[in-house]
């Protein structure tokens, strides 16, 4: 079967064509700048990457042009070989506790929570609406980011403001990255032959989370309300004291959504370093002795290191620890500086282990107490089985 996993952006849309059960990506690819002057989008079939210029006046004419595409490629003979298409939905809110099959009344449903994700929820459905279009007979299917996290309780989804908050307006923890945290956590319970671990996923690249999780379910998560919440990330700040907002309003004439968007967008190992949200530019930096990205490096990996011990105490204990994404993929660095700020809890490095980029590997010593697994996340793959295995039902 042939499964289309798409992430339609505002501006954007990224597909991933994928043989099931084989796991094999056929073709992969990036539309950008839709609606926009100069769009343009590239397509990667066989080890060759071939870019189109096109303009491109919304997200039906990118899956419109991909859908050519595809054919005059000849990944595909014909669009009855696409079997079903998932997408990526960042926010499902309280309802969606797994992926569903879309169809209008759905995506009506979810337009509720386009408040709660105004960058990315009204993207994600105009992505799917284009693709209802372009196949009208195939199986459409929303895997949501917030899904996995909805197994929370409210001791952990609670924030200690006035309860009408949550009750009237919705103001919980969500979670995000939950596609990739459900994805790992199968992993590695598959390779470890136990499908009752307590693990403690650590989603570490540009964005960054971590969830703790119990038996397949999650307790508690690191990102909030937004994905704003939690550790320090490439350009977010994580965790603030929210009374610093209307200081710094005052203080350099901000509105809140400036403010807020300079959290978002300003911060984390940009703003500290000052030199890049790209982790590859800071490590060079601190290779030339800049005590900036000294500092922020170590402050990213201490954050993750408090996260882990804090939910090891939650989880009373965890079975392993996985890394992923950019940092926890590639970063020799960065796995070596959090794993030495964890050594209370008896977590081991072996260095030997800990030379190599984006495999499937343990990184710690045997007597360590917990292992630390390097487990590389397939957001794309776990859509598209989630797309195959409603589209059985
Ligand atoms: P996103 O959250 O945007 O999906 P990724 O998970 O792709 O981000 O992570 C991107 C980050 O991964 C980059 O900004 C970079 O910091 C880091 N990264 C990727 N490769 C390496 C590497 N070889 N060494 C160090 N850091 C890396």
């Amino acid at each position: 079967m042939k499964i289309l996993a798409i992430n339609a952006g505002s501006s954007s849309l990224k597909f991933t064509l994928i043989e099931l059960p084989e796991e094999k990506v056929l073709a992969s690819g990036l539309f950008e700048k839709i609606g926009m002057a100069g769009s343009f989008y590239t397509i990667k079939y066989q080890g060759e990457k071939h870019v189109f210029e096109k303009e491109l006046k919304d997200h039906s004419y990118a899956v419109d042009a991909l859908m050519q595409g595809l054919i005059d490629l000849k990944i595909i003979n014909s669009l009855d070989e696409i079997d079903g298409v998932g997408h990526r939905i960042v926010h499902g809110g309280q309802k969606f506790t797994e992926s569903v099959i879309l169809n209008d009344e759905v995506l009506e449903e979810i337009s509720a929570y386009n408040e709660l994700a105004p960058l990315h929820n009204p993207a994600n459905i105009m992505g799917v609406k284009a693709f209802m279009k372009a196949l009208p007979r195939v199986i459409q299917v929303g895997v949501f980011d917030t899904a996995f996290h909805t197994t929370m309780k409210e001791r952990e989804f609670l924030y200690a403001v006035p309860y009408e908050w949550y009750q009237d307006l919705g103001v919980r923890k969500y979670g995000f990255h939950g596609t990739s945290h459900r994805f790992v956590n199968k992993e590695i319970c598959e390779k470890l032959g136990r499908d009752d671990l307590k693990v403690i996923s650590c989603h570490i690249g540009n964005g960054a989370s971590i969830t703790a999780i119990d038996g397949g379910k999650v307790v508690d998560t690191s990102m909030g309300f937004t994905p704003l919440a939690g550790l320090m990330m490439g350009t977010r700040s994580g965790d603030i004291d929210a009374s610093l907002i209307p200081y710094v309003m005052n203080k350099l004439n901000l509105t809140c959504e400036e403010v807020v968007n300079d959290l978002n967008k300003k911060s984390g190992l940009l703003g500290i370093s000052g030199v890049s949200s790209d982790s590859r530019d800071v490590e060079d930096a601190i290779k030339e002795g800049n005590e900036r990205a000294i500092l922020a490096q170590d402050m990213y990996a201490q954050r993750v290191a408090n996260y882990i011990a804090m939910y090891n105490n939650l989880l009373g204990g965890a079975d392993v620890i996985t890394l992923t994404a950019g940092l926890g993929e590639n970063s020799i660095m960065m796995r070596e500086a959090i794993i030495n700020k964890i050594s209370s809890l008896g977590v081991k490095l072996d260095p030997s282990k800990n030379d190599f980029r984006g495999e499937f590997r343990c990184i710690t010593t045997d007597d360590s107490k917990i292992p630390v697994w390097v487990v590389p996340t397939n957001e794309e793959l776990m859509i598209a089985l989630d797309t195959l295995n409603l589209s059985k039902k």
